[in-house]
């Protein structure tokens, strides 16, 4: 990893760490796992995650693996286990030799649930789920026992092997852990701990009809892996109990569960639920579809893995919930991007601009700056002609207060070229819009200052027409309107935060002659109007489409200056 990316911070579980390392609780080792359960893609909030586990176990010399929580068949899936792999690699961390699957532990839990039974920890209980979640009580009325509680030990382990042979229907019966129907912790309320699924599991096949729940699963896979800090996330704060219990009944190594807040962004959803429903409804185009805050939508995108790192690094880690602003990732994806992306000029929306005094066959090659924060990066040639193009922004026939870019009579300056004039103005004759501008230009600007020293109030980015590609800009704007999207109206859902305008393509464009070689993946930034990276799917050569990453304003460099203020 880099260098030169701020020093890691301390936080909570650092100093918990730290106390392990000096009592020697765990001789010393620090093994994390980052465990996602493939039933979608990684998101930003996973990159969290992963950071903090594999950013903790690397500070302390420790290892950390990647473990698939892969219980649930019926959503579980090999493009997804696949992506995720992709995603954790490009994010920069390597799990080496240590990647595995609660799935192929499937044995080894079942003998531990069969161990359980027969220590009377455990009964086959044939309440079905609306039962169950009828005697489980709630937070102010305990739970009652099930009439299947007191079931004799030889008969639970006849009913447990019969539901493994298939012999009974799904959610006929049930494998429960017997703890305590009164505990003011409802984990503890005598919870399931194997269910009935006929259905295939991507990597076991039809093995099995019994699967184990997350809860059961989960510490024991820890256990089996020699994990000693198990980092979640809050909402497992009551299973930590669950999770302790169960290592404690089967007197096995036992990990410490410590948990920390999860990752919330403003302006977007992270629940791998609800970004399914936006693939599955074709409200975006897939899951790398670059408004999504997955991690190969950013990819897609052009954020980069260091500027994903930076941004969780600086968000540390703590034990309260709270919503970051989605303008600090923003900060970081521009930070980064602003050090390794060559500049070049690329024009949106373009306006043709003819040069009456420029000599008809003259093209002229003017030298331009690849990277103003960094001169490692050189200069390149740009074409200089008679006939160009800049942005209809750029122009105002009827200029509003305090416009200070080009308009009739007018001089600026053509960035790296020369100083023009505006002398005229063609118009469609139907629709009264402006199609092009004639200009005069002065020669003794070239590079772009005058002799005498006069001065122009702004800077204008072109492209010349004979030389320039056209290309396909998409332009990204986030998904949700709203800061929370899922602030709704009663009765109507996230989806009704969508913004309607958060993808805008945009064909004709024209970038300059430089680009004709681009790799599709780089990012540049268009002077003066963004971040865009060449599109690695839709893109071909000879038809290039850019991505735009982000635009040049910062959001949040602005509010943090309002905050000094
Ligand atoms: P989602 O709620 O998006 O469906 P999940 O928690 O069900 O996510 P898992 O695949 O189980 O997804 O997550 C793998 C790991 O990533 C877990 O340890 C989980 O706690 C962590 N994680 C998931 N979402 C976040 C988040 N927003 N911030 C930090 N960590 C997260
Ligand atoms: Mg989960």
């Amino acid at each position: 990893m880099n260098k030169t990316e701020s020093a890691p911070p301390t936080d909570f579980i650092r100093t918990i760490i730290n106390e392990d390392m000096n009592t020697d609780k765990f001789g010393g080792r620090v093994h994390t796992r980052f465990p996602p359960e493939p039933n979608g893609y990684l998101h930003i909030g996973h990159a969290k995650s992963i950071c903090l586990n594999f950013g903790v176990a690397s500070e302390y010399g420790g290892l950390s693996n990647l473990r698939f929580d892969d219980t649930n068949p019926s959503k579980e899936e090999t493009e997804y286990a696949e992506s995720i792999q992709e995603d954790v690699h490009w994010l920069g961390f390597d799990w080496a030799d240590r990647l595995f699957y609660a799935s192929d532990y499937f044995d080894q839990l079942h003998d531990y649930a069969v161990q359980l039974i027969k220590q009377g920890d455990a009964y086959v209980c044939d309440l079905n789920a609306d039962e169950i979640r009828e005697y489980r009580g709630t937070l102010t009325r305990p739970g009652m026992d099930s009439p299947y509680r007191n079931r004799p030990i030889e008969e639970n382990i006849d009913l447990f092997e019969r539901m493994r042979v298939g012999e009974f229907p799904d959610g006929s019966r049930t494998l429960r852990a017997k703890i305590d129907m009164a505990s003011p912790n409802i984990s503890l309320r005598d919870p399931v701990l194997y269910r009935i699924m006929k259905v295939p599991h991507y990597r076991t096949g039809d093995k099995w009809c019994v699967y184990p729940m997350y809860d059961f699963t989960h510490c024991l896979s820890d256990s089996i892996e020699g994990i000693t800090h198990s980092l979640c996330t809050l909402e497992f704060e009551n299973n930590r109990s669950l999770y302790d219990w169960v290592l404690e009944k089967l007197q096995v190594y036992h990990p410490q569960q410590i948990e920390f807040a999860r990752l919330n962004l403003s302006y977007t959803v992270l629940s791998k639920r609800k970004l399914l429903q936006l693939v599955q409804d074709g409200i975006v185009d897939s899951w790398d579809d670059p408004r999504m805050p997955t991690l190969s939508g950013f990819r897609r995108r052009g954020y980069t893995p260091e500027a994903i790192r930076e941004f969780c690094s600086h968000i540390g880690v703590a034990k309260a919930n709270s919503i970051i602003d989605i303008a600090l990732l923003e900060h970081f994806i521009r930070k980064d991007l602003n050090q390794r992306a060559p500049r070049v000029m690329g024009v949106l929306r373009p306006l043709r601009v003819v040069i009456d005094n420029y000599p008809e066959d003259q093209v002229e090659e003017i030298e331009a700056v690849n990277n103003p924060e960094d001169p490692t990066m050189g200069t390149r040639k740009v074409p200089f002609s008679r006939v160009l193009y800049i942005e209809q922004d750029d122009f105002r026939e009827v200029p509003p207060p305090k416009y200070r870019r080009l308009i009739p009579g007018r001089e600026v300056r053509l960035r790296y070229g020369y100083f023009i004039t505006c002398v005229g103005v063609v118009k469609d004759e139907k629709t009264g819009e402006v199609v092009e501008l004639h200009c005069t230009y002065d020669p003794e600007t070239r590079g772009g200052n005058a002799p005498d020293g006069r001065k122009v109030k702004s800077t204008l980015h072109w492209v010349s027409a004979a030389h320039a590609l056209e290309v396909e800009t998409r332009l990204y704007d986030r998904l949700f309107l709203k800061e929370n999207p899922d602030e709704v109206e009663e009765g109507s859902d996230f989806k009704s935060n969508l913004n309607p305008n958060s993808l805008e393509i945009l064909e004709g464009c024209f970038v300059e002659q430089s680009l004709v070689d681009a790799v599709p993946g780089r990012t540049y930034q268009f002077e003066r109007q963004g971040y865009f990276m060449v599109d690695p799917i839709s893109s071909e050569r000879g038809k290039l489409v850019f991505n735009r990453t982000i635009s040049l304003r910062d959001t949040w460099a602005k509010i943090q200056k309002s905050m000094k203020k």
